[in-house]
């Protein structure tokens, strides 16, 4: 048994057998098969042999058209190597003898032969050295390519492992068999992080090597809770789990049957508790859990999810799903957020990302870049805010003149929807995540523009710090409880209050029931969250009142470390509401 640490970003308990996924840069784990399985894996190897030999010969082809025949011949050397009875031969003598996997079995036949020319001590020698090199790549990327794709086909539950996984590749996981996932890099709030809380997928990121050390197969604990990975459990680890899923279920059921009651404070402040989405089919469960409404709509994932282009038609029908789940309370629909690591996997040539991508052109730039698709999408929003409180979203937006381009397109698809006579809302109200760091410092003058305002932490941490939020090497820099942070809350609270702008925190910071005290206390009345927290937020809420809240924010803001606000918030939530304090 062996334990691994990592961050939990989405909480449960997950137990079963490891399924391990392939990684790009080809670090290949020492894996080993069982013994019925390796006829099933010499199978694989074969395959991958037919594969690549095809793809060779189409490249041999294709040079030999376009550059002559004496190009061709450099991959005619390819094909002869992989055509090589002792290769093949050697390979799978270790498969069945030895009992490795094809991936492994291969790396080392390969890496024996490079090793011979390179000894050689002859330039020319050592050139087909990379070529060795070059083969053994383009065979395992078929071989473990494989594995990505048999994920989609699972037909039993699975722990998943892998090096990372992209949001694009998370949304489309088999959610009936994934039972969790830990992935080697990823931050709290990475998208992949994100999309597991909404998919009610246990998961832990940033547990370091993890798919070289385990072959796939193993019972493998995922504590989603204390970010722990446990592979080869003793029964006495497995029972102590199984115990305290039990009680962990039995708090949320509790707190699920109390959905119906009002989300107000101990002396009747009303707190507003929305959902945060990425998918309309989790609108319903926003409201089986008490949701008062959604409060963002992360629409960019019509495109993770997808392989084109989505049509206005398209987009109306995943707003008005959502709209039908709360015909009356708030629906937020924030506009594209594609760019950075929200890429759709099958068209990432749209998507210049430069060598900085999350200072690139993303967001709300990308949009203003690329008018007709955005025109699209208002349109469709503005065209179902006729059907209940939609109200529209821009992210990102660092500058009043970004807030003032997105403004006057929205106003020209208005004038456009007039024309043709297409019934739509003109009185939506627009707001704009509060992002980056400029808005803050400028909040009356944006607070003038905007009917409300939301604060995406996630990414206003990133800017604010100047941590990349996905990346594990610099996580413990990425902090909510930042003094600096709180002081840009504080700055965005009160423009909001002196110009009657509601302000909304929708990052992961107000998923972490600790933080709700603080955030009430600082002015905050609208909460957006991961929808599965809903229930424990509304306990925090309803176990506080509000000169309680206004005195743990004025201490938490006086403190001068992240650390000591942490400290702090969790012992003042450990008061409160025991049940939930971890
Ligand atoms: C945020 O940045 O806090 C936010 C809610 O947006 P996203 O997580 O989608 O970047
Ligand atoms: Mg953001």
């Amino acid at each position: 048994m062996h334990t691994k640490h990592g961050i939990a970003v989405s909480p449960g308990v997950a137990i079963g057998p490891a399924f391990v996924l392939g990684v790009e840069d080809f670090r290949i784990p020492h894996r080993s098969v069982s013994g019925d399985a390796v006829d099933a894996e010499i199978v694989r190897f074969r395959c991958a042999l037919e594969n690549v030999c095809r793809e060779i010969g189409d490249n041999e082809k294709l040079a030999s058209e376009q550059l002559g025949t004496q190009y061709g011949a450099i991959f005619a050397a390819h094909q002869e190597m992989v055509r090589d009875p002792k290769l093949q031969g050697e390979v799978e003598a270790l498969i069945r003898d030895r009992h490795y996997s094809p991936e492994f079995a291969l790396s080392r036949v390969l890496g024996q032969y490079a090793k011979v020319l390179l000894n050689l001590g002859d330039m020319y020698k050592a050139d087909r050295a990379i070529d060795l090199y070059d083969l053994e790549k383009r065979l395992l990327r078929h071989l473990l390519g494989e594995r990505r794709e048999e994920l989609s086909n699972l037909t039993a539950p699975v722990i998943v492992l892998a090096r990372d996984l992209t949001p694009s590749e998370t949304a489309s996981l088999p959610k009936r068999f994934v039972l969790g996932f830990a992935t080697e890099v990823g931050g709290y709030t990475s998208h992949t992080a994100i999309l597991a809380g909404a998919l009610e997928i246990p998961a832990v990121v940033a547990v370091g090597d993890i798919v070289t050390d385990v072959s796939g197969g193993e019972t493998v604990i995922l504590d989603g809770i204390n970010g722990r990975i446990i592979v080869d459990p003793d029964e006495d680890t497995i029972l102590e789990y199984r115990d305290s899923e039990k009680r962990a279920r039995s708090v949320a059921e509790r707190l699920v049957s109390q959905r119906s009651l009002k989300s107000e404070t101990a002396d009747h402040s009303r707190i507003w508790l929305m959902g945060n989405i990425e998918f309309p089919e989790e609108a319903e469960h926003c409201k089986e859990l008490g949701a008062d409404g959604i409060g963002l709509y992360r629409t960019e994932f019509l495109y993770l999810e997808s392989s084109r282009e989505q049509s206005e038609e398209e987009h109306c029908e995943a707003y008005r799903q959502v709209v039908s789940a709360f015909p009356e309370q708030p629906v937020v629909i924030r506009t594209l957020d594609l760019g950075a690591d929200k890429v759709p996997s099958q068209m990432p040539q749209l998507y210049p990302l430069g060598a900085n991508p999350e200072l690139g052109l993303r967001s709300i730039r990308l949009s203003l870049n690329d008018l007709e698709r955005f025109k699209t999408q208002l349109r469709a929003i503005l065209r179902v805010a006729s059907l209940g409180d939609v109200r529209i979203m821009f992210p990102l937006i660092s500058s009043l003149i970004e807030l003032r381009q997105a403004k006057s397109t929205l106003h020209d698809v208005m004038e456009d929807l007039e024309e043709q006579g297409v019934p739509f809302n003109r009185d939506i109200q627009v707001g704009m995540m509060v992002e980056v760091p400029s808005v803050p410092l400028l909040a009356e003058d944006f607070a003038r523009e905007v009917d409300f305002f939301s604060i995406g932490t996630n990414d206003l941490i990133q800017y604010t710090l100047a941590v990349d939020r996905s990346n594990p090497a610099v996580a413990k820099y990425y902090n909510s409880a930042d003094p600096a942070i709180l002081r840009m809350i504080q700055m965005v609270a009160a423009a909001g209050e002196k110009h009657d702008v509601p302000v909304t925190v929708c990052g992961q910071m107000s998923s972490d029931p600790k933080y709700i005290p603080l955030l009430v206390g600082l002015g905050i009345r609208q909460l957006s969250a991961t929808p599965h927290v809903i229930p424990q937020l509304k306990e925090v809420v309803r176990h506080l009142t509000i000169p309680q809240a206004e005195a743990i924010a004025a201490h938490a803001v006086k403190l001068e470390l992240a650390r000591d606000v942490e400290t702090y918030l969790r012992g003042e939530l450990n008061k409160l509401c025991p049940d939930l304090a971890k």
